[in-house]
Formats: C-alpha cells, structure tokens, sequence
C-alpha cells in the first residue's frame, strides 16, 4: 500500500477513461517508480511557479522565472511558452484580495488523508477557487470531480470554482457553483475509486491493473514496462538497435492489420485515441509566383509554405540546372534520428 495520501490527480490516473491507466498507476503508486517530466509537465510546472511567485510576491514575470527552481535549464521554446501563458493571466486580472496562491489543502476521507494545492482562493462570504490549466483542451469545471474535491478540502461548504485556461486570450474561465450536493456527489466517486484501488491492490501482481492504452500512452514512461520490455534498462546499444527495427516491422504489420479492419468495417477506439482514414488535403499551384506574389502582399513569407524536401530536389541539383536552383533557394539541414544502410557521412566509428 502507497503510504502517500490520496489526491484527485491519483485517483484521476487510476478511474479516469480517457486521461488514466491502472496500469500506469500500479508503476507510479504501487511500485512506487518515477517517470521523467514531459515538455508538457515542465511547461505547466514553470507557468504555475512564476504565477505563483507573481500574484504572492508582486514579482515581475522576468523575476519570478530566476527564481524558479529548474527554470534556467529548460529548453528556451518551454520556458518562452510557460513565461507567456503567465503573462497572458496578468494582463488579463488581478485578483481580488484577500486571496492565497498554491495554498495546501487537507481532508480526511474514511480515516485516510487527501490532499490538494488549490492555485488561487479568493476570500469573501463565498470564497472563489481557481485552478490554471495550461492544456489545450478546454472543459468545464464541473466535468471532473476536482473542484467539488478542493473545495471540501478548503472546508467551503459553498463556494465559487473556476478553471482558467491559459492559453485561451478571449474567453480563457469557465466558472461554476459548487454546494454540497456536488461535493458529496465527488465524496462519493473519491471513495468508490478508492475502493476499486484496494481491491486491486489484493491482485497478485499487477493484475489489478489493466492496462488502458490511449491518448495517455504518448506520455508515459512505463512504455517498455508495459510492453514486457522492461530488461532492456540492461540493454546494450546494440541491443537497442535491434530492438528498434523488430519493433518497426511489428509496428508495421500491426499498421497494415489494423488499416484492412477499418477500411472494412470503420473506427476502432482505443482509450481516447480513433484509428480511422482521415483526409490529408494537397495543394497544386499552377501559376506558383502569383501565389507568392499574394502571400507577400499579405504579409507572409512564402517560403514557409513552399518547402521542397531535399530528397525530392536531389535529382536536380547537378550541372547548370542544379546550379540556378541553389542560387534560388536556401537549403537547411538538421540531423535527425533514424536509420539507413550506412553511417551518416563524416561520422566517428561510434558502436558499429
Ligand atoms: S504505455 Fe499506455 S497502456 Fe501502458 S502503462 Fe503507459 S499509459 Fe498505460
């Protein structure tokens, strides 16, 4: 048993169908394993230190980040992205006092602890409680039991709950009321959820915890794990090599497999995530300079819309041809991760 206390997040990454996986909980809280932060996490963590930090201290968006443990070694694209979504809070209000910021809250459900960090309370006859989300995906405050859950913890048996979506300009709170009917109806999921986590628990193993593949699986770190791949920690890079193609050929059949079913019968789910025949839009431009000659006139660098992939261009970079090309275009080489039937150019013998 995890001597941790309970939270919404861990009883969200257990019960929840679209965002958790039992599997992925018995790694964390059973087995007691870490995952490393995703760009997403460290994006969400720098935003809600600096607001934090801002609203608390009156600190400058600028100095907040210094002093934000970690903030200095993100990639440059996280910490710009997090800095704005804190700015874009700031210019939008100021909070009304008395209020608190990353304030611990506790309860005590059926003999066990619960506890949550509410981002910002509000004081008055009916507090009001907000939590910044830095997601994409926009929801109602009262589509998850994670409000209901704080406000009992902060002991309001009424009070007004607001999730703040940062990366929204126009229209970013989408608030509610919160009474006593919605808190016991979360009292009573969190206790249900719970249940199902003990009985769990009394599996041999893992068998409690199903895995749960989805949308969830593309930032998870239990990944190898789960696939039974777990002695590849031990893996030499050559083992890792192989590993990969076998993997890409397994993937591949699995592809090709799953590709005949739906062009047969239609979607398949798995989790939040849908297995279908999309459409992919291409465009053709006959007369390719007044397309440009638009873009520019509207202010656009049509270069950024008329990318020619090197390989597609090689043919045609020899002799005089390829020559008035260069001298038209700009070429831009990155490297990238993959694999070929001979080492990259210029390369060090490396582990072949
Ligand atoms: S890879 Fe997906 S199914 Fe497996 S533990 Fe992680 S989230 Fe769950």
């Amino acid at each position: 048993m995890d001597p941790r206390p309970w939270s919404f997040s861990r009883l969200e990454l257990y019960a929840d169908p679209r965002y958790g996986c039992p599997r992925r909980y018995y790694y964390r809280y059973v087995e007691g394993r870490s995952e490393a932060p995703t760009p997403a996490l460290l994006r969400g963590r720098l935003a809600h230190g600096v607001l934090a930090l801002c609203l608390r201290d009156g600190l400058s968006v600028e100095e907040a980040a210094s002093r934000v443990a970690g903030a200095e070694e993100l990639d440059n694209e996280i910490r710009e992205e997090a800095l704005d979504l804190a700015r874009g809070y700031l210019e939008a209000e100021r909070p009304s006092p008395p209020f608190e910021v990353e304030r611990k809250v506790r309860g005590v459900l059926d003999g066990e602890e619960f506890v949550g960090f509410i981002d910002l309370i509000e004081g008055g006859p009916v507090p009001r409680l907000t939590d910044f989300k830095t997601s994409w995906e926009k929801y109602g405050p009262l589509d998850s039991y994670q409000l209901p859950l704080y406000a009992w913890m902060a002991g309001a048996g009424q009070a007004r709950v607001r999730l703040w979506f940062l990366r929204y300009r126009r229209e970013p709170a989408l608030e509610a009321e919160v009474g006593p009917g919605e808190i016991e109806a979360a009292l009573d999921w969190a206790r249900g959820v719970m249940r199902d986590i003990r009985r769990a628990e009394e599996e041999p193993l893992w068998s409690g915890f199903p895995p749960r593949p989805g949308g969830v699986c593309s930032e998870c770190g239990f990944a190898l794990e789960c696939l039974g791949a777990e002695a590849l920690g031990e893996a030499t890079p050559e083992d890792l090599a192989g590993l990969v193609l076998r993997l890409e050929r397994a993937l591949q059949v699995c592809r090709e497999r799953l590709e005949e079913v739906v062009k047969a019968a239609g979607p398949v789910a798995a989790g939040n995530q849908y297995f279908g025949m999309y459409p992919r839009s291409r465009w053709v431009f006959p007369d390719v300079a007044a397309f440009c000659d638009l873009l520019r006139r509207h202010g656009r660098d049509p270069w950024k819309y008329l990318e020619v992939p090197g390989w597609k261009l090689a043919p045609l970079l020899r002799g005089k041809l390829g020559e008035a090309i260069k001298a038209l275009g700009e070429e831009t080489v990155e490297a990238y991760f993959t694999h070929r039937d001979r080492p990259p150019d210029g390369a060090p013998a490396g582990n072949s």
